[in-house]
């Protein structure tokens, strides 16, 4: 009988595939994957941080089931409904003074980023915006032309100019890596980009998808600044390290900053297709009917918002995503000390990367060894994936509700998957297959 991984084989197009074993699931509950084998897999990714409450939380599960109970449309185009202002009223509260205007829903973090470059250009007349090499920003034309990772193949968009992100662990550690990347926005800006012709800086406060950069102290804060003193309006995407999981509820509240414009997605659904950009009231207000799609503003997945928005807070999951944070790094630092590919551990709370090498002194990135290290993992039943411009990146982004047990039995099984590859015990051929990113 064909598996489920091979029915979707027969079945799914290779474009939405992003695949790194052969891993295919009937159900989950908490931190627990099903495997259609029978297999309870710890999860390690939540579905690249999707899943922020875990599967089948019951929050969640009794928010969708009563707007889907008496379902107040499935739209907000054309008609307010209460969970999608609840949601909106409670993301206000959350950001800083100055992007305390107005709320945008979307479907995704693609849809979200899109709306935000086509507004800030539309609203201010200034054509050009600035980005990060390396940044993922989406995987719509619009949100992919504003992106600097190298996995997207549409043409940037005219204008885009995209900076280098510091990274501490290439670069020469935080300091050189912050007074590099700082000289070179300033020449930028001195020479061949007129800041007056510039809308928007994005950013991310840890750069995920390029690698779970952290940036160095104080980066940002002269970033800011600099865009105080040109008028560019500054935008955190904090769609994969927001809402909690990095130990704070904004990541930039790390960075000492206040963004103008905040966007938020992936985790804010719970599991549930959701975004949201919140800035001031000018931008967000600039025209009507500007960005919209039908099913926008969808009253059941802003209900699961606003379950989970409560679940961070009844739960504090924020201190307690920096606590097991603390364990996880604590014992990734420990597999570390006695390995010999893993060259860097970074990371804040529950968004944590682990840089593996194929040499520590060189520091070259071992691909090959990552998308191993990945494929062991799920045999030995520890789901998680890899990111990274050079694809060598270990990334963990478990639920929000990951206990001490479980933090400390999936460490053990990456441990064991990490020893397993450096033994040469998984071969070239079963990786072959998985094509990864
Ligand atoms: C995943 C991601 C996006 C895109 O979100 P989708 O839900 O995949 O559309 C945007 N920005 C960041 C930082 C992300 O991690």
């Amino acid at each position: 009988m064909a598996t489920l991984f091979d029915r979707d084989a027969a079945a799914i197009s290779t474009m939405a595939h992003l695949r790194f074993h052969p891993q295919a699931v009937v159900g989950g509950r908490g931190s627990r994957l099903t495997a259609d084998d029978g297999r309870h897999l710890l999860d390690f990714s939540a579905s690249w941080g999707a899943a922020s409450l875990g599967h089948a939380h019951p929050a969640v599960r009794a928010a969708v089931d009563r707007a889907l109970s008496d379902q107040a449309g499935a739209s907000y185009l054309s008609s307010a409904n209460l969970p999608a202002v609840e949601l909106a009223e409670r993301l206000l509260a959350r950001v800083p003074p100055r992007a305390r205007g107005r709320v945008w829903l979307g479907h995704s973090g693609s849809d979200a980023m899109e709306t935000v470059a086509r507004m800030v250009t539309a609203a201010t007349g200034r054509p050009r915006i600035l980005a990060f090499r390396g940044a993922y920003h989406g995987g719509t034309v619009g949100s992919m032309a504003v992106s600097g990772h190298p996995v997207q193949t549409v043409p940037r968009a005219p204008g885009l100019d995209l900076l280098p992100y510091p990274d501490a662990y290439r670069d020469g550690g935080p300091e050189a890596a912050s007074a590099a990347a700082l000289a070179h926005l300033e020449d930028r800006l001195a020479g061949p980009v007129p800041p007056s012709e510039v809308a928007a800086l994005l950013i991310e406060p840890i750069q995920s998808d390029g690698g779970m950069l952290v940036p160095p102290p104080d980066y940002f804060r002269a970033v800011e600044a600099l865009c105080r003193r040109h008028g560019i309006l500054l935008v955190c995407d904090e769609v994969k390290v927001g809402l909690g999981r990095s130990g704070r509820f904004n990541a930039f509240d790390h960075l000492g900053i206040e963004p103008d414009v905040v966007v938020f997605g992936k985790g804010l659904g719970g599991g549930l297709p959701l975004s949201a950009v919140v800035g001031p009231a000018d931008l967000m207000n600039h025209a009507a009917a500007f960005a919209f799609q039908t099913v926008h503003g969808n009253p059941v997945c802003a209900a699961a918002a606003v379950a989970v928005l409560d679940t961070i807070d009844a739960e504090d999951l924020p201190a307690h995503a920096a606590r097991i944070g603390d364990v996880l790094t604590a014992g990734l630092r420990e597999i570390a000390a006695r390995s010999s590919s893993v060259g860097d551990v970074r990371g804040r709370g529950l968004a944590l990367g682990v840089e593996i090498v194929s040499d520590r002194a060189s520091r070259a990135p071992d691909k090959r060894a990552t998308a191993k290290i990945v494929y062991r993992a799920f045999e030995l039943g520890l789901v998680l994936y890899y990111v990274g411009v050079h694809s060598n990146v270990l990334e963990l982004t478990p639920p929000l509700t990951l206990t001490e047990a479980e933090a400390r039995e999936g460490l053990a099984l990456l441990g064991q998957a990490i020893a397993d590859v450096e033994a040469g015990q998984v071969p070239d051929e079963a990786v072959a297959p998985f094509a990864g990113w």
